[in-house]
């Protein structure tokens, strides 16, 4: 079957590719020449997530699922959560958002914070949602290298190193996109199974 992840991070769609079936045939925007930065103006990861579903399956009548995640840290009441990116102003710098966040979180003890992912699949006229969680804690200073936005500054739940000292193939094992995107796959799965 051929499905639309709805994302122009070529990265983020290398990474999901690895994680579905073969028998997804799975493209991008612009592999189905939509161009379009799809505006996320939704309050919760759910909405924005259904916005960029919404957005394909109307314009382009196709398959198609999309991804919005956030950063959600307790003591500052689930902040940044749905503006992660945004954190730090519209230029959307991970290391303006990282600063930031070190900083608000400087004055309190409790720095225990998960990551979200939310999965919204239009398919057959109806919309799933599917979500992953990855728990863990914000360090004191940026360590590693790898991955992208928040990682240097996330340690998972049971490791002593952050996202980005992680190898890929180790942080796709158990992130919250991969814990989400597992969601969708077993979905799809079980939907090609019965038909
Ligand atoms: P998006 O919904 O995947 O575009 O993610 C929104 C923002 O959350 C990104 O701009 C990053 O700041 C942050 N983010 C999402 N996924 C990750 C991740 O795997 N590691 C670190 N930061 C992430």
């Amino acid at each position: 079957m051929k499905l639309v992840f709805a994302t122009h991070n070529q990265n983020k769609f290398e990474e999901v590719k690895k994680l579905v079936p073969q028998y997804v045939k799975l493209v991008s925007l612009d592999g189905i020449g939509c161009h379009k930065e799809i505006p996320e103006t939704g309050k919760t990861l759910e909405e924005n997530a259904q916005i960029k579903a919404d957005y394909v399956a109307l314009n382009y009548g196709l398959p198609c699922f999309s991804d919005d995640t956030g950063l959600l840290v307790n003591a500052l009441n689930g902040a940044p959560g749905v503006y992660s990116a945004r954190y730090a102003g519209e230029e959307k710098n991970a290391d303006k958002n990282m600063d930031k966040l070190l900083l608000e979180l400087q004055p309190h003890e409790d720095r225990t914070a998960r990551f979200e992912t939310v999965i919204a699949l239009n398919l057959h006229s109806k919309q799933y949602l599917f979500k992953g969680i990855v728990h863990g804690t914000i360090t004191r200073q940026k360590k590693g290298s790898k991955g992208f936005g928040y990682d240097p500054i996330f340690q998972p739940e049971g490791l002593d190193l952050t996202f980005a000292e992680l190898s890929m193939d180790l942080k796709n094992n158990i992130s919250h996109r991969a814990r989400a995107i597992a969601h969708l796959v077993e979905f799809l799965t079980t939907m090609a199974r019965n038909n």
